[in-house]
């Protein structure tokens, strides 16, 4: 079975909204979509995406050898094929660096953590992680593994974002979302940064993302509250916003306010240039 029009399309109209976005820079960034049993049309190495066409499009095989098509697959493919390999729901992956969510996975500090808008938690989930940077190659497919069956978005360290989905263009829009939500809270940081949902409300929404249909990691999007409020900065107070914050949680209070006086001492000294 080979990739039919329709999906060369939708990877091509996706690779030119990657540019379009700007997304990706040289030749960032790569789409994958599933074309069958063990078969998955994937957008070529050392291209722009702003030019990447129908024609320059390929098809690998699950463990990543070309299989039609005259270009050569990309490197990270093995990433994508991670994701395939243990989430049979997925049909497309999109990775991109786009900037804004590149500049956190960058920074190490990952604002986006815990989506802190409640449609965003519907969408892409109550985490959306930071996988640890990892070397290109087996490593970095090893490091992602732990991530992949509870998740639909994840940042990678000092690289960009991964996004997956049933078609490309959920995947696309999962990444949208990521990047959206990181331009929010880079800008929320000016005036104290993002107030995140209290555990009970991530709770709430978990269980409708559970009960959306959106795909293996929505159906155990409950469990997966857990390891975000594990993983994460400091849960909201589960009781009125007003009230006090327990002794445990003021010391990531303060830890927020330099780290609010820190970025805004780095834009003073960027502006200010040399
Ligand atoms: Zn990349």
């Amino acid at each position: 079975m080979s990739a039919g029009p329709e999906l060369r399309r939708a990877v091509v109209a996706a690779s030119h909204d990657l540019a379009a976005r700007g997304w990706v820079a040289n030749h960032d960034g790569n789409i994958t979509a599933r074309a069958g049993r063990a078969r998955f049309l994937a957008t070529p190495t050392a291209t722009a995406k702003a030019r990447v066409s129908e024609r320059l499009l390929l098809e690998v095989d699950d463990g990543g050898a070309r299989v039609a098509g005259n270009t050569k697959p990309f490197g990270e493919l093995n990433l994508h094929l991670a994701v395939y390999h243990e989430r049979q729901d997925v049909g497309a992956v999109v990775h991109a660096h786009p900037p804004y969510a590149t500049a956190l996975a960058s920074s190490g500090n990952n604002l986006v953590e815990r989506p802190f808008i409640a449609e965003a938690v519907i969408s892409v989930g109550p985490w959306i992680p930071l996988v640890p940077f990892s070397l290109p190659g087996k490593q970095a497919a090893d490091a992602l593994s732990p991530y992949i069956g509870d998740v639909d978005v994840l940042l990678l360290e000092n690289h960009g974002v991964l996004a997956w989905g049933r078609d490309v263009e959920q995947a696309f829009l999962r990444l949208e979302l990521a990047e959206h939500l990181a331009r929010i809270a880079t800008l929320a940081e000016a005036s104290g940064g993002v107030k995140p949902l209290s555990a009970d409300n991530l709770r709430t929404l978990a269980k409708k993302r559970a009960a959306s249909g959106l795909g293996a990691a929505a159906d155990r999007a409950e469990r997966v509250v857990d390891r975000a409020l594990a993983a994460g900065r400091a849960p909201a107070p589960e009781s009125s916003p007003k009230a006090a914050p327990p002794a445990t949680e003021a010391g990531s209070a303060v830890g927020r306010e330099e780290l609010t006086a820190v970025i805004k001492e780095e834009l003073v000294r960027a502006l200010k240039g040399p």
